[in-house]
């Protein structure tokens, strides 16, 4: 990593291609501290959290005098095996590791890997990062005039640089620092000075949770990761907390102005995984509830509820469970095959959605069906699924989606394409009924989201949760050079 000088924060986002490729990301971290085992722990962790990001994964450690890293391209499991040689090299009582979303397009993939480490005036540091920057663009381009040696085109080496420069004391001292100058999403975890650090923004837009197994402490983007090392849950961090951990225990910083906090509501729709409990509420049981409630909204008549595999599943159940219709398994998917929606091109999206799902006549034919998914980003699935159903005999097709339309992109941490590309922010509801084939279309309200995920209605003026991709109100600062309509789709995703 290069490291300088002082940023300057007074100058408008300039449209670099930085700006436009770097705000797509989704990924997970995860930390383990006290432990001679931190790495295995690290690479299991990392393996339950493959969900958040399947491009690349990284791993680095500290043994008390030295940092050893992997990164490698590819699944966790292919690359952090048990007894393969990297993973005898992670050596040390600390470890982070970090997967992320696609590499293509970058000049040099391998360098966008995170962990990033780096050795600093004070000494080594490491930083793994979930969520995005929202002016990362204008501090990177006057980190640059001043002299900073980008490696890579991640919004989070700028936090290495302004940890670099930062005039604080201490590590913690220069972090927060280098925090304060940044407006977006983050939940991140560094080691530096013998310590694991785990910090998440003044919002709390993406999680972070705090477990612990015997002497080992650990954080994670989900419990799901806790689960299968065998770690107790302890808490989730507080929006705007900084975690310290050290030998001798786990001390809390609330070093940021407070804000109201401003949960991605996204992760219990569609990202987090269906076990994993985030801001204290289940994902399974807040995604049956969605399909509850929208069986509530716009029920309709049918023979049988089928869910769209897999991510469609739980809300099914509960529409299912609520409406009395018999669920059923109508598409079986093929699970060697990545997500559809990260393919560069329409043709490639197009050719995936078939290799990724089939119908099974044995169940739809001759029924009237509706289908089940928890959202319609660009209409792809919708689309080919629709058609499908038809061919194998599905009298009748209806389509409910357990999220209101996604109209804007995410600037803060979930890959969403431009809004040109956006087919709820071009089209009615009933446009897109006949768009994809369907007899009929509903999504749930963002009312009832609201109440189906937290039994709470939606304050107006101070919105409980982030849900600008339903309703267009960001909750952080957009520099200047990000708006909904100019987004693209990114090809730096983390
Ligand atoms: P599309 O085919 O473009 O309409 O995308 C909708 C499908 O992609 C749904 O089946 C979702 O499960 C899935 N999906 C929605 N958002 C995302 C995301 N951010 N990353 C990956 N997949 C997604």
């Amino acid at each position: 990593m290069a490291h300088d000088t002082h940023a300057s924060t007074d100058e408008p986002d300039h449209e670099t291609p930085w700006d436009i490729d770097g705000f797509h990301e989704e990924c997970g971290v995860f930390g383990a501290f006290g432990s001679n085992d931190a790495s295995v722990l690290t690479a299991l962790g990392l393996h339950a959290l493959q969900h958040r990001g399947q491009e690349a994964s990284g791993i680095v450690t500290f043994d008390g005098s030295a940092f050893h890293a992997h990164r490698a391209l590819g699944h966790v499991g292919d690359n952090f095996g048990a007894d393969s040689p990297q993973m005898k090299e992670l050596r040390g009582h600390i470890a982070i590791g970090h997967n992320r979303y696609s590499t293509s397009g970058n000049v040099n993939p391998l360098m966008e890997i995170q962990p990033f480490s780096s050795e600093l005036a004070f000494g080594g540091f490491a930083l793994a990062h979930n969520g995005n920057l929202t002016n990362a663009g204008r501090l990177r381009s006057s980190l640059i005039e001043t002299g900073s040696l980008f490696q890579s085109s991640s919004d989070t080496e700028v936090i290495v640089h302004l940890v670099a420069r930062s005039h604080q004391e201490g590590v913690t001292d220069r972090l927060i620092d280098a925090l304060k100058q940044i407006d977006g999403a983050y939940s991140l975890v560094c080691i530096a000075d013998d310590m694991l650090i785990g910090v998440r923004d003044p919002h709390g837009v993406r999680p972070l949770i705090l477990g612990q197994r015997d002497d080992t402490w650990l954080l994670a983007s989900e419990s799901c990761a806790l689960d299968i090392v065998g770690a107790t849950a302890v808490r989730e961090l507080e929006p705007g907390e900084m975690m310290i951990i050290t030998k001798d225990g786990v001390q809390s910083l609330k070093p940021f102005q407070q804000v109201s906090p401003r949960f991605c509501v996204f992760e219990y729709i569609y990202f987090s995984r269906p076990d994993s409990v985030v801001e204290g509420r289940g994902v399974y049981h807040a995604r049956k509830s969605i399909g509850a409630e929208l069986a509530k909204e716009s029920h309709t008549e049918a023979d049988l509820i089928i869910p769209v595999p897999d991510s469609g599943v739980p809300a099914a159940l509960g529409y299912a469970e609520e409406s009395g219709v018999p669920f059923d398994l109508g598409i079986i998917r093929n699970h060697y095959v990545g997500r559809t929606f990260i393919q560069p091109s329409q043709k490639n999206r197009t050719d995936s959605v078939k290799l990724k799902h089939n119908a099974n006549p044995a169940a739809v034919a001759g029924k009237r069906i509706i289908l089940v998914d928890d959202s319609i980003v660009r209409g792809t699935t919708s689309r080919k699924i629709v058609t499908m159903m038809r061919n194998a005999g599905a009298t009748e097709v209806h389509m409910r989606i357990a999220s209101p339309p996604t109209t804007h992109p995410c600037f803060y941490g979930v890959d969403t394409p431009s809004q040109e590309q956006l087919i709820a922010a071009q089209m009615s509801v009933d446009e897109i009924a006949k768009e994809i084939g369907a007899d009929s279309l509903s999504f749930i309200s963002v009312d009832g989201m609201y109440n189906a995920i937290a039994g709470i209605a939606r304050d107006a003026e101070q919105p409980q949760f982030c849900d600008a991709c339903f309703t267009g109100e960001y909750p952080i600062r957009l520099a200047s050079g990000l708006s909904a309509k100019r987004v693209s789709h990114g090809s730096a995703r983390k």
